[in-house]
């Protein structure tokens, strides 16, 4: 029996298995993870290729189950834990991770910026998405799907939408489309913030109030005339602006009011 509160909705069809299996290309020696494991369905095709696997697991019914179908896995590395407080970077002695899921949809924004904070000790991550998150992820300036998922992903991360799955593929099937995305991120970040905290309150400020200009947006924060002297026009919307646009002024922010960070505003992402 499939548990809603934990967003499980099990893959059961072959060819959308092995389809993500190629993406993912794994290699033998790999440090490959595997965020919600469920009932195994990837799993087995990720040991198949390379059995030096961990898998991250919340719900403790499923633990046995886990256990019974793989025990002639050996090397399998069952981790009974919240994917939301798991220190992934415990699991990188061997080199960087390569993490794999088909993410409880629920939680999958928060677990995605738990794992960019993490990214330093990742090599790449796959994951099954709700399409529209997908679509935020690797949205540009301009799009309407622009905001705070897809700038802190991008500063972080290469993103690259793979492919649509639809609603049939899993038991039971979820009321959305489903899409693959790889993010590789980046060796160096091009667009480095001096604080990643003033970064993150400047572009959650802007998107707090996405249809206002950015006078308004961002009028507890910088004045009009200080956009001004970054060059920022302060008369377009948080969408108009680039990664570089926010990091500019977040850096001016952090020379400017070493004070003003508050890193426990509340998300209304
Ligand atoms: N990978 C399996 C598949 O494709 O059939 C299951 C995918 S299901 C969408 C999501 C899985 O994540 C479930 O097994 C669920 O119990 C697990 N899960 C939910 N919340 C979690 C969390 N916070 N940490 C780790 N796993 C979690």
């Amino acid at each position: 029996q499939a548990r809603k509160r934990f967003g499980q909705n099990f893959l059961h069809d072959p060819g959308v298995i092995e389809r993500i299996v190629r993406s993912i290309g794994a290699k033998p020696d790999d440090t490959m993870v595997e965020i919600g494991p469920g009932l195994g369905a990837l799993t087995e095709e990720l040991l198949a290729v390379n059995p030096r696997l961990h898998v991250v697991e919340l719900d403790r019914d499923l633990i046995p189950v886990l256990r019974t179908k793989f025990f002639n896995y050996p090397e399998l590395q069952i981790h009974e834990a919240d994917a939301l407080r798991f220190d992934f970077s415990e699991l990188a002695t061997d080199g960087p991770l390569r993490i794999v899921g088909n993410l409880p949809y629920n939680i999958s924004t928060p677990l995605i910026f738990h794992l960019l904070e993490q990214s330093g000790v990742v090599k790449d991550m796959h994951f099954m998405l709700q399409k529209e998150v997908v679509q935020r992820l690797a949205a540009g300036t301009g799009d309407n799907n622009y905001g705070r998922l897809g700038i802190m992903a991008q500063y972080f991360c290469r993103v690259q939408p793979l492919f649509e799955v639809g609603p049939g593929a899993f038991k039971p099937s979820p009321r959305v489309d489903s899409a693959i995305v790889r993010l590789i991120p980046h060796e160096t970040l091009p667009h480095p913030a001096r604080d990643l905290t003033m970064l993150q309150q400047v572009v959650r400020t802007a998107f707090n109030a996405r249809r206002k200009t950015l006078r308004k947006a961002l009028g507890s924060l910088i004045t009009a005339e200080e956009l001004q002297t970054l060059g920022i026009n302060d008369g377009l919307r948080p969408e108009n602006l680039t990664l570089a646009d926010y990091v500019a002024i977040a850096d001016y922010l952090t020379e400017n009011r070493p004070q003003a960070t508050t890193a426990n505003e509340a998300d209304h992402d």
